[in-house]
């Protein structure tokens, strides 16, 4: 991986701060139900990065098991949902668009789980590749 300059990237409240040192390796859009249930939206886009390219720099991550092979984090001061990750692909973590603080600087390339879009959704097309599940 190239080292870039940091991305960077934190929550609502501030009180957690990260930086990225590389490019991510991919750029997501999930539509599956366990990000809706973790963050309230009805989408989640992710930046997938090396585990060892995120670097908190400020605060703590609370973080839980979201399902038996899958860890979610976020602030345990106001709640942003921070990362992501799966036993499946243990050297990577997903972060959350939303908490990049230039969320046009790695645009989704992908959508994942577009099965399990709400209904209403349907009609949301933003013309990128889809598959199903991950
Ligand atoms: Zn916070
Ligand atoms: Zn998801």
């Amino acid at each position: 991986m190239e080292p870039i300059a940091p991305i960077t990237g934190g929550c609502l409240c501030g009180g957690v701060r990260y930086e990225i040192g590389v490019a991510p390796l991919q750029s997501t859009l999930c539509h599956c139900s366990m990000c809706r249930k973790a963050t309230g939206g009805v989408l989640v886009p992710w930046v997938t990065v090396p585990v060892t390219a995120l670097l908190i720099v400020k605060g703590d991550l609370r973080r839980y098991k979201s399902s038996a092979p899958a860890v979610r984090s976020f602030c345990p001061d106001c709640g942003t949902q921070i990362t992501f990750w799966h036993e499946a692909r243990a050297g990577e973590i997903d972060v959350t668009h939303g908490s990049l603080d230039d969320p046009d600087a790695f645009p989704p390339t992908l959508q994942i789980f577009a099965a399990s879009r709400p209904k209403f959704m349907k009609g949301f097309d933003p013309a990128l590749p889809s598959r199903d599940e991950y």
